[in-house]
């Protein structure tokens, strides 16, 4: 079989030139595991930072030995485990990009692919997902009837977590994202109220007409100035959740300091999201929102590389903020 493997230690901004494809033997089916043909495998902004060896404590992977990390989606066609057989459509977290991964039963999920693309349980359904609904339901707790505003909003994350603030009754999801095609997608397919692009003139008046009478929730996803910007636009009482720091991965510098005063005259919280703290509540996530995947209301466009070749150019494009929507390979 083939993975993608880093050809050496990196310690920049991951490029293409940095990633090499290799024949390796398939993995042995363990005791009690199953051996999965991968269909789809996820490309997430973490990895940038793991591949240094600087998210969350993980070890970057040992360059030509070891598959670059990433959730996958595929077929089981070996099972030593009377839990899973062989057909079975699974979901497995230690994945990687590479052809086949090997895992025990109990670090793998079935999916339901009855109306639901297996490759959704990478983005609206997978991870991503997981994190939007934690944000908005679990520490957020958005209600009905309040404004909602989210950056990065055409990536699976924010996209998500739009559509998961209406689906529970929010009157008000106002995006903010890198451009007009980005911004097309927010509004037409995620059906956002609206979206401002923070590249156009004007943006700073555009985004302040266009949040009313203030925020009750903010999802940042960014981390860049427009924090601080959306902060003083706080309702009493409102809610932020800080999940991503996309504009400082690659630049090893630190996002800016809030602005304390007024988060103090708002009276709001600032919540910090590690959607670890939430694997266990995968089941309440997929069973609330599968339903709205399957019948259409909730999708996340799809920006899929086809094949492990064109993985490594696609990795760059993420890294470079160029992709639209969840970036996958499609094997
Ligand atoms: P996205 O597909 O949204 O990609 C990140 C986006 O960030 C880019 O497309 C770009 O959108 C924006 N961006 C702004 N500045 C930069 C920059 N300098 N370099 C690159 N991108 C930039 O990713 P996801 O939906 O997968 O994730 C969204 C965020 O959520 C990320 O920060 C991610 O790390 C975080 N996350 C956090 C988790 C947690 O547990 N806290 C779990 C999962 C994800 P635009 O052009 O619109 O600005």
């Amino acid at each position: 079989m083939r993975q993608v493997v880093l050809k050496h230690p990196v310690d920049h901004k991951p490029r293409a030139d940095d990633f090499q494809i290799v024949d390796t033997d398939r993995p042995a089916c363990r005791d009690g595991g199953v051996v999965v043909k991968l269909s789809h495998v996820s490309m997430d902004p973490y990895v940038g930072a793991r591949l240094r060896g600087r998210h969350m404590g993980e070890p970057a992977p040992r360059p030509g030995e070891e598959a670059i990390p990433g959730h996958g989606v595929g077929v089981v066609v070996e099972s030593r485990s009377d839990a899973l057989k062989d057909g079975d459509a699974v979901h497995l977290m230690e994945a990687g990009w590479r052809d086949y991964a090997a895992a025990d039963a109990g670090a793998v999920r079935t999916i339901s692919t009855d109306a639901i693309a297996p490759q959704a349980y990478l983005g609206v359904l997978g991870m991503p997902g997981l994190t939007a609904w934690a944000g908005m339901t679990q520490l957020a707790k958005v209600k009905e009837g309040e404004t909602v505003l989210i950056d990065a909003a055409a990536g699976a994350v924010g996209g998500t977590a739009g559509q998961i603030a209406r689906a529970r009754g929010a009157a008000r999801v106002v995006g903010i994202a890198g451009g007009a095609q980005k911004c097309a997608l927010v509004t037409g397919t995620y059906g956002f109220d609206a979206c401002i692009d923070y590249r156009a003139p004007g943006w700073e008046a555009a985004l302040k007409d266009a949040l009313g009478d203030g925020i009750d929730v903010h999802f940042e996803n960014v981390s860049s100035d427009i924090l601080n910007l959306a902060l003083t636009r706080m309702k009493p009482y409102g809610r932020a959740i800080l999940c991503g720091l996309a504009a400082h991965y690659q630049t090893g510098q630190p996002a800016p300091g809030i602005n304390f005063g007024p988060i103090i005259g708002a009276r709001a919280s600032l919540h910090g999201l590690v959607v670890y703290d939430f694997y266990d509540r995968w089941d309440a996530f997929t069973g609330e929102i599968a339903p709205f995947v399957r019948a259409g209301e909730i999708t996340i466009a799809e920006d899929i590389a086809a094949g492990l070749n064109a993985a490594p150019g696609a990795f760059e494009r993420l890294m470079d903020g160029h992709n639209r929507g969840k970036a996958l390979i499609a094997l």
